[in-house]
């Protein structure tokens, strides 16, 4: 019997028979859907594991007889604790989750699972603040491939000198000649601030960053709603 390994991120747990458990993982070759057999039942044997955004490597096989390939075992990499006693942290994961569980239905670029590994991490020990909340969706947008285009004008290709106008229709930056009636102006500095969080690679470093605007964050939510299409409600609002 062939079993494959992953380190894998806990996405969601649902129950799927009176005594098995169907997890969602994100795993750096995108979501995985997989059954514990007995997880509802056999609490010693995956005790604790299947908390969300947990990080494991979860050994699977395949299965004739189900759709979903059956969880052999699991070994906890790294337990998030956070949310367990502060209701904040709890919202921020879960949206987390939902935001991660997105990601999954493509194809993962190259650095980005180890990524939201590390994020998980900082994200687990510090408070979450507007950096933070900034990072995670400016750089969701990122790997899902619908980053703002922060370097030229979106429409000319010009690269705007002074002035930048932002788009929230149009994917990013516009130049003075291409601006309509719907664009917002933003400083140099603004621009500045998104082009550092879109670059970060170490989620560490988010605390060396500047703040971002109120004005930016309020743009990048716009634009994670524009282009995901989802009720996506954001975590900690009013920070
Ligand atoms: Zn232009």
């Amino acid at each position: 019997m062939k079993l494959k390994s992953y380190p894998a991120i806990v996405l969601s747990v649902e129950p799927v028979s009176e005594i098995d458990l169907k997890v969602e993982f994100l795993t750096p070759v995108g979501r995985v859907l997989a059954v514990a057999k007995g997880g509802r039942k056999s609490k010693r044997r995956f005790l604790n594991l299947f908390s969300e955004i947990n990080i494991l490597r979860v050994n699977l096989r395949k299965s004739s007889r189900t759709i979903f390939p059956i969880i052999d075992s699991a070994d906890l990499i790294y337990q998030v604790k956070s949310p367990w006693f502060e209701r904040q942290k709890f919202e921020f994961f879960s949206c987390l989750a939902e935001l991660l569980s997105y990601l999954g239905k493509g194809l993962l670029e190259e650095g980005s699972f180890s990524f939201w590994v590390s994020f998980i991490k900082v994200a687990d020990a510090n408070p979450i603040s507007e950096k933070l909340l900034f990072l995670l969706e400016l750089k969701i947008l990122k790997h899902l491939g619908y980053a703002p285009m922060v370097d030229e004008c979106v429409k000319c290709g010009n690269i705007p000198k002074r002035i930048f106008y932002f788009s929230v229709e149009q994917g990013g930056i516009l130049c003075l000649n291409c601006r309509d009636d719907r664009t917002l102006p933003l400083s140099s500095a603004e621009v500045e601030c998104l082009k550092n969080y879109l670059l970060l690679k170490d989620p560490k470093g988010v605390f060396e960053l500047s703040s971002p605007s109120s004005k930016l964050l309020r743009l990048v939510r716009q634009f994670l709603i524009y282009y995901l299409g989802l009720d996506y409600k954001a975590p900690c609002q009013g920070l």
